[in-house]
C-alpha cells in the first residue's frame, strides 16, 4: 500500500462503523440480524448504510482519495488482486446512502472513493471528475463558472459515480436519469484492465454500468454534461391530487421550466387528495447573480415542522397549510445551484430509535390517479409514518439495461419514518410488497437503491431485462468478483 496518499486502511477495526453514513450510524444500531455485538478484537468488521438496518460483516474497508491517474489505478488493482487471491467479493461505494447493502460486499472488500478532483471545460459544458466526488464539491467547483450539474438527486451528499450506478434522477426538467448526462466513464474490470465506456466505445458495458449498481466494475472517473446556472423564479399551483400528472406534463411541455416538482398532502384525513406543483423558470433579469448558498432558512426552519408530523395528523395538516399558503410567499428568485445544494442532514431526525426509509415508484402520467388509489388503499393501513412525498418527471431512459423509466414516468419519492424494531421492519416489508404488486399492475416500477423488500418475482416484473443484465455481468466478471446485497438477493440465481 506504499505510495498511496491519504489512504485509510481500516482493516479489522471497529472504526469502520464511524466512517460512513455517519448521521445514521453509531448510536442507532439495533441488531436486527441478531448477530451480537459488533465491536471487539475477535469480531470481524461490519459495514452499514444510511438505513442503519444493513449491518453486514466485511473483510476490510479502504478509502481511496487519489485523483484519477496511476496511483488510483495501482491501488484499485492491488485490492482486486488481494480479493481474488482470497476469493472474496469487492464492492465500491461513495456515501452509502443506498439502504439495502447495495454498496456492501458480504465478507468482502469494501472500497470507498472520496475526492475533490474536478476539471471543467466550460466551452464544451463538460466536466471530468474522480468517481467518488460528491455533488457538493461539484457545485462548489462549477458555481464560479456559472455552471451547474445538469441532473443530480435533490440532495448534495452523494457520489457522482454512485449516482450513475443507480442512474438517479432529480428535479431538473425535462431530462432522463443522470446517466443520460454522462459522456464517458473509465472502468476497471475484474481482471484489472482499465477501459473507456461511452455510447461509441464499449456501449454494451456502458449501458449495463449505468444503473448497474457497481456490478460490472470499478468506475475511476466520469465526464459529465453541465447546465447553465441561472436565477430561477418559482410558481406555485395547487390542485386536486388526481389532476397533478396531467397538469405537470402540460406545464413542462410549455418548455420554459428549468426545475419542477410536486407535493401531496399526507394528512390522513385528506391523504393524497391535494397536490402542490412548484415550477421554476429563468428570471428574465439575469444580472447580479449570486454564489451558491447552502441550506436556506426556510429549509432549516421547516425541519421542525417536518419532524413534528410524527404521529400527529394535525401537524401534518398544519404543515400542508403552511407550505401551500405561507411558504409560497416566502420563496422568491433563487439560483439553480442554491436549490440543489441541500444536504440530507437538513431534515435529519436525530432519533436513535427511528430511521428514515425512502420508497420510490415510477408510473406513467396516465396511470397517476390509479397510483394514488393504490397508495390510499395500502399506506394508511400500515403502521408506517409517511412524512413526505415529492413528485418529479423523468423522461424515458431507453439506454440502461436496468431502466426504471423505459417510457416517461412520474416519480413519487416517499419518506417514511420507521421504528428500528423487527415488528416495524416486517410491517414495512409487507406494505412495500403490497404497493409494488399494485404498481406493477398499472405498468409501473419501483426504485432499487432502497430496502430490498421486493419479492424476486416483483423484481423480475419491474426489471424485465434483469437476466440480460446478469448475463452481461457474467461475461465480463466470470468469477463474480463484484457483488453486493442486490446481486446476492435477486441476481445471483439468474
Ligand atoms: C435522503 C435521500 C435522498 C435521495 N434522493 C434521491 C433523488 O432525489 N433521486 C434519486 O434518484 N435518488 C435519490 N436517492 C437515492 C440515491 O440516489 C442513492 O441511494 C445513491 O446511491 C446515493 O449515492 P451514494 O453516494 O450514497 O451511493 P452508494 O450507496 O455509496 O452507492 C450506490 C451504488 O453505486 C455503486 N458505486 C458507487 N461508486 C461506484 C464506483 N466508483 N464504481 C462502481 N460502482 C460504484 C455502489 O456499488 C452501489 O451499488 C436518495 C437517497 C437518500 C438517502
Amino acid at each position: 500500500m506504499a505510495g498511496i496518499s491519504r489512504r485509510a486502511a481500516l482493516l479489522g477495526s471497529g472504526a469502520v462503523l464511524g466512517v460512513l453514513g455517519q448521521r445514521y450510524l453509531g448510536a442507532r444500531l439495533p441488531d436486527l440480524a441478531g448477530t451480537g455485538p459488533v465491536l471487539g478484537p475477535a469480531v470481524p468488521p461490519t459495514l452499514n448504510d444510511a438505513s442503519g438496518l444493513s449491518k453486514t460483516p466485511i473483510a476490510k474497508h479502504v478509502t481511496l482519495t487519489e485523483d484519477p491517474g496511476e496511483a488510483l489505478v495501482v491501488a484499485l488493482r492491488a485490492e482486486l488482486a488481494e480479493a481474488a487471491a482470497e476469493n472474496r467479493p469487492v464492492n465500491i461505494g461513495a456515501a452509502r446512502h443506498s439502504m439495502g447493502g447495495q454498496a456492501i460486499p458480504r465478507d468482502g472488500t469494501a472500497i470507498t472513493l472520496d475526492s475533490r478532483f474536478l476539471q471543467a471545460d466550460p466551452d464544451k459544458g463538460l466536466y471530468r471528475v474522480q468517481a467518488g466526488v460528491r455533488w457538493r464539491e461539484v457545485i462548489t467547483a462549477l458555481d464560479p463558472l456559472n455552471l451547474s450539474p445538469k441532473v443530480m438527486q435533490s440532495n448534495n451528499d452523494f457520489g457522482v459515480a454512485a449516482t450513475f450506478c443507480v442512474n438517479a434522477h432529480g428535479w431538473p426538467v425535462s431530462h432522463g436519469p443522470m446517466g443520460s448526462t454522462v459522456r464517458r466513464i473509465r472502468l476497471m474490470l475484474a481482471d484489472g484492465s482499465l477501459i473507456t465506456c461511452s455510447r461509441g466505445e464499449n456501449p454494451e458495458i456502458f449501458a449495463a454500468t449505468m444503473g448497474g449498481y457497481g456490478l460490472t466494475g470499478l468506475i475511476t472517473e466520469l465526464t459529465v454534461e453541465a447546465a447553465a446556472n441561472r436565477r430561477l423564479v418559482p410558481t406555485f399551483e395547487d390542485m386536486p391530487g388526481d389532476a397533478f400528472a396531467e397538469r405537470f406534463v402540460d406545464a413542462l411541455a410549455e418548455g420554459a421550466v428549468d426545475m419542477a416538482y410536486g407535493r401531496l398532502n399526507v394528512d390522513r384525513t385528506r391523504f393524497f387528495e391535494d397536490a402542490l406543483m412548484i415550477t421554476y423558470r429563468p428570471d428574465p433579469d439575469q444580472t447580479g447573480l449570486t454564489p451558491a448558498a447552502g441550506s436556506g432558512l426556510v429549509s432549516r426552519a421547516s425541519r421542525y415542522l417536518f419532524r413534528a408530523q410524527l404521529g400527529n395528523e394535525r401537524v401534518k395538516s398544519l404543515r400542508w397549510g403552511v407550505e401551500t399558503r405561507i411558504g409560497t410567499r416566502l420563496t422568491g428568485p433563487v439560483m439553480r445551484n442554491s436549490l440543489i445544494n441541500e444536504p440530507v442532514i437538513t431534515l435529519d431526525d436525530r432519533d436513535p430509535a427511528r430511521t428514515d426509509i425512502l420508497h420510490e415508484y415510477f408510473v406513467s402520467p396516465g396511470e397517476f390517479p390509479a397510483f394514488l388509489d393504490a397508495c390510499r388503499e395500502v399506506i394508511p393501513r400500515s403502521y408506517q409514518e409517511l412524512l413526505n412525498i415529492t413528485l418529479r418527471y423523468v423522461a424515458a431512459d431507453t439506454e440502461s439495461v436496468l431502466s426504471f423509466a423505459p417510457v416517461p414516468r412520474i416519480a413519487a419519492v416517499m419518506l417514511f419514518s420507521q421504528e428500528m424494531t423487527r415488528r416495524a421492519e416486517a410491517d414495512m416489508k409487507r406494505m412495500t410488497q403490497d404497493l409494488i404488486d399494485r404498481i406493477i399492475d398499472i405498468g409501473g416500477t419501483y426504485y432499487l437503491p432502497y430496502r430490498l423488500h421486493a419479492r424476486p418475482d416483483q423484481f423480475n416484473w419491474a426489471y424485465p431485462r434483469a437476466s440480460e443484465f446478469a448475463a452481461r455481468k457474467r461475461l465480463i466478471d466470470p468469477d463474480l468478483r463484484f457483488r453486493n446485497a442486490l446481486w446476492d438477493t435477486y441476481l445471483e440465481g439468474m
